[in-house]
Parts: structure tokens; sequence; C-alpha cells
């Protein structure tokens, strides 16, 4: 049993079953023993693998993305850089060696990283240098902005509902009868959550058994990123896993050491994410009156910014032992039997600007 199952088991005796998303934000984020407080979970000796680890262009590409929305909002100074779970750092450091390509821009930004874990804001000090820390968005300094969320929202917790005859109700997380692990439950009464689900979703016409997720925390960041976007200026752009449309299936999942996890198992001990609802967030960013444009997958993203002629370059400069490095990464961040269609980006704008870069209706792909 990790640390955390049994301060989570204590909590269910005492109190009764937990949702999924509290569930979801204790193993994740409990200050002592939460997945992302104690290590780096990044790279092949860890749990998963991200786009910029993949590949530098990632990152580059997104620091252009940056200069030309910068351009857009009129060069204004400072500009905030504002990063939402940056990880190791890496895709900032590339955003930023790219960025000096537009005069000005550099000197310009003034870099906020928002991170819970000790250890990858060590990380990230380290390929940064300096920079303002938070502990959530809502400290970042208000001033026109510049977002970047990769592979952040899917961390954010949900609520799973399930449809029955009584309509839906929400799953939870209760003992097994021993007392030495978690099972799934169900509750017995309409959960305020339940007020989130798209209401395009009815439970009387889905298969019994249909499970929908919501995310209230992502909702609400959305919601504050466009109200923030709305009186101040700028752009966000959000990448991660999921579906275009809100649509009911259980894409709760747990990982470790690359490999699927049981989710109720050793809650801490393993990466917990869920699909990401773009329509959801779209439609709470644009009720605060920003441009929603997207989601758009990840390979057209890339492709219309010019990830081939950037990864033909990069290899061009390489050993031969990097080139091949470089080519099958490039390739696995737009292939669509790899990250090119599940993933998908999502640009949020203040009401001002002009579509970005990237976006079916943007200016010339390059
Ligand atoms: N963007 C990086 C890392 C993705 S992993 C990359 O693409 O490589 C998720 C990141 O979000 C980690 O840095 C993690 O510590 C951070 N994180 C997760 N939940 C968070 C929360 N609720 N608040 C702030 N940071 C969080």
């Amino acid at each position: 049993m990790t640390p955390l199952a049994r301060i989570l088991g204590t909590r269910i005796k005492l109190g009764g079953p937990i949702t999924i998303a509290e569930y979801m934000a204790e193993a994740l984020g409990h200050p002592e023993h939460g997945y992302y407080r104690r290590r780096d979970p990044l790279g092949a000796a860890g749990d998963f693998t991200t786009a910029p680890e993949i590949g530098q262009a990632f990152g580059e590409l997104l620091g252009l993305w940056c200069a030309d929305c910068w351009e857009q909002m009129g060069r204004p100074r400072p500009v905030r850089l504002v990063e939402l779970g940056p990880g190791r750092g890496t895709l900032m450091a590339d955003a930023l060696r790219a960025a000096t390509v537009m005069p000005g821009f550099r000197q310009a930004i003034d870099l906020h990283l928002v991170e819970t874990s000790p250890t990858l804001r060590a990380r990230q000090l380290e390929a940064l240098g300096d920079a303002a820390w938070h502990d959530r968005f809502e400290t970042v300094p208000a001033g026109p902005m510049l977002l970047i969320a990769n592979e952040f929202f899917d961390a954010l917790p949900v609520h799973q509902f399930q449809a029955t005859a009584a309509g839906w109700r929400e799953r939870l997380v209760a003992l097994e009868a021993g007392g030495e692990g978690f099972r799934p439950a169900l509750a017995s009464a309409a959960s305020p959550a339940a007020a989130l689900i798209s209401p395009t979703l009815d439970p009387a016409g889905l298969p019994p058994g249909s499970v929908v997720e919501v995310a209230p925390a992502g909702i609400a960041l959305a919601a504050a990123i466009g109200a923030r976007l709305t009186a101040d200026g700028g752009a966000a752009v959000i990448i991660d896993y999921g579906h275009a449309a809100s649509a009911a299936g259980d894409t709760l999942q747990a990982v470790r050491g690359h490999r699927r996890h049981p989710v109720l198992a050793e809650p801490g001990a393993a990466d917990l994410t869920a699909h990401v609802d773009f329509a959801a967030l779209g439609r709470a960013a644009a009720r605060s009156g920003a441009r929603v444009h997207g989601p758009v997958t990840q390979g057209a993203f890339l492709r219309a910014l010019g990830i081939e002629a950037r990864t033909a370059a990069l290899k061009a400069e390489a050993t031969a032992g990097q080139a091949e490095a470089i080519v099958t990464g490039g390739r696995r961040l737009i292939d669509e039997a790899e990250m090119g269609n599940l993933f998908k980006v999502l640009a949020l704008c203040a009401p001002d600007l002009p579509p970005p870069d990237g976006f079916a209706a943007g200016r010339s792909p390059k």
C-alpha cells in the first residue's frame, strides 16, 4: 500500500466514498505523496515522454508562433510569456532560442511558469535560468500575455458520470470489503458537478453504463485565461490529447514506466490523465469574451508551421547518428498513427487578434 492509499483509505472510512476528481487531485497533487511532487516523470527512465522531449522543432515552432502573435498584438513591452506545467523546461528553452529571430521579442519577454512540483521547478531553473514561478495561473500579473500549455490540462481532475435509468450518476471511489484496496462505486443521488455535462449528451439516448467526464478545474482555468486575454490582449495555445467535441467515454488512465497501470491501484505512484474535452474549454473561454480557433490536429498544426522544413534543416546540420533521431522524432510528432491525430491544438485569442498561424483561416502557412 502506498502512503497515500492509507491516507485516502482513512478518509473514505470516515467520510464515505470520494469522487474520481478528488482521487485524481490527491494522487497527482497531494503535498507530500502526490505523483508530481517528488519525481521527474519524463523521459525513457521515467513514466512517459512528451512532444518537446521528442524533438526540438516542437518548442522552436511554438516560439515562432508566439513571436508572430506578439507582432500581431502590436509588440507590447513587456509581454508575459506564461507556460503551464513546463516539465523539464525543454519546450520553453527551445521556444526562447527560436524567439530571438524576431527583433525585440526576446527582450520584451517577462517569463512566468506555473508549476507545483519542486523537483520540476529545479529542472526548469537549470534549463531556463531566472523566471517567476507560480502555483496557479491566477497569480500571474495582469498585462498582455502569450500562454503555452502542453500536456497540462490532461492532468487536471475529472469527474466521471455513468448513464443509469435515473439519469447521470457520479462514479465514486470506495473501499474494498477488507479495506485493503479501492473499488469503483456509484453515487445514489444526483451530484452538483453533473450540471457541467454537455446538454447534447442525454443519458437516456446512450447505452446504459456509458460514461462521461467533466473537468471543472480545466473549464474554470480556460475561463480565467479567456478573461485575461479579453481584458489585456494576447493569445494562448493549448496542446493535449483529447476530443474535439464533447463525447461519452471513459478515458481516465494511469501510466507507470511507459505502461498502463490500474487506475485505482497505488495512488501517487503512477501518472493519471484523462482526455481533454476541447469543446468544453473553448465554450468556457468564449463565454469570457475570447476568440476560439480550432482545435486542429497536432499534425496539421505543426505542418502549417513548417515542421517538415525545420526537421530537414536540423537533419542537414546533424551528425549521421543524430540525423536518424531527428527524422524519427519529427515523424512521431505528426504521423497520424502516432501523435499527429490524437493530439489537438486549440488557440484562444483576444477578440482584436486575427486568427493565429496554423489554424485553417489563419494567415499564409509557411
Ligand atoms: N509540458 C511539459 C510537461 C508535461 S507533464 C512537457 O510537455 O514536457 C505535466 C506538467 O504539469 C508537469 O510539469 C507537472 O508538474 C505540472 N502540473 C501537473 N498538475 C499541475 C497543477 N495542478 N498545477 C501546476 N502544475 C501542474
